[in-house]
């Protein structure tokens, strides 16, 4: 199996989303522009949600227009909707992604609608970016544990995906939102998903409330899934779910992998600078 290991920096979306302070569009841009010579392979730079919502996110067309594009480096951001996926095309993004809940309660409480309702939703979005060749990621959150609705049941993940799979995502990311997912639960649920889907179409997104977060990569390593999201900084947790901590640190993951003999590519001292920077801009604010 590949030693290689794709680590999908989230902190300018996922992570300053939902940090309290707004960061200014020169500063994101400042932070991408450093995280795209770390040798990030993918990057989420944006979310064109509305203004109204994600304050922090409201420059996103103004982000994704002033970075210096690194050609080895995909820029992906969030589209919610087809105004927003419109403007990440105007924007210039290398791909997109979208979402749904494997909680009912999550989506009830993030959207306003049913697990079904969301994912529907996005069917005229995803025809025309597949029409426009523009790669679709998908996230699916809650996959352990809901704030609202408790324990989720792993079937119920396996349909998300596989919905979201048949919307034409390439990769589906697994959402630990709350962040206390166990490995042991992580385990259950990658040999229930790896009886129907290929190790190469997941993803995890492990939150560190409880500090399982590199253990959960570590099983998920271990079925075969080498691809990870991580934050710089351990940057964001999730304004809809109450209790919630960070993303789990790039570094930390980092650290992680190459002590168990996986390559990242990343460079330890740009990861270092872009870790002080953001720390810096963050605490600034709050
Ligand atoms: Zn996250």
């Amino acid at each position: 199996m590949s030693k290689e290991v794709t680590l999908f920096e989230v902190g300018p979306r996922d992570g300053l989303q939902n940090e309290k302070a707004f960061v200014e569009t020169k500063d994101k841009i400042n932070f991408i522009n450093l995280l795209s010579q770390a040798g990030f392979k993918k990057i989420e730079a944006a979310s064109f949600v509305s203004p109204k919502w994600v304050p922090q996110m409201a420059d996103g067309f103004e982000v994704m227009q002033g970075i210096k594009r690194n050609p080895d480096v995909k820029y992906a951001a969030l589209t919610p909707n087809l105004k927003g996926y419109e403007r990440a095309y105007e924007a210039g993004v290398d791909e997109i992604a979208i979402f749904g809940s494997a909680s009912e309660g999550f989506s009830q409480h993030n959207i306003n609608c049913s697990i079904e309702e969301s994912l529907e939703r996005f069917e005229e979005l995803t025809n025309i970016a597949i029409r426009q060749d523009m790669p679709i990621r998908g996230y699916v959150s809650c996959i352990v544990e809901c704030p609202y609705d408790g324990a989720v049941e792993p079937e119920v993940v396996a349909r998300v995906v596989d919905a979201l799979l048949g919307l034409g995502c390439y990769e589906v990311s697994l959402g630990d939102t709350v962040g206390k997912a166990e490995p042991e639960q992580i385990n259950t649920l990658l040999e229930l998903l790896l009886q129907n889907f290929d190790a190469s179409q997941l993803a995890g997104h492990y939150h560190d409330t409880n500090g399982w977060a590199l253990d959960n990569i570590k099983v998920s390593l271990h079925h075969g899934l080498r691809t990870f999201d991580s934050a710089v900084g351990g940057l964001g947790g999730c304004p809809y779910a109450p209790g919630a901590k960070g993303n789990v640190d790039t570094l930390a993951v980092h650290a992680m992998l190459e002590e168990e003999g996986f390559s990242t590519g990343l460079d330890e001292e740009t990861l270092m600078h872009a870790n002080d920077m953001m720390k810096s801009l963050v605490k600034d604010k709050q």
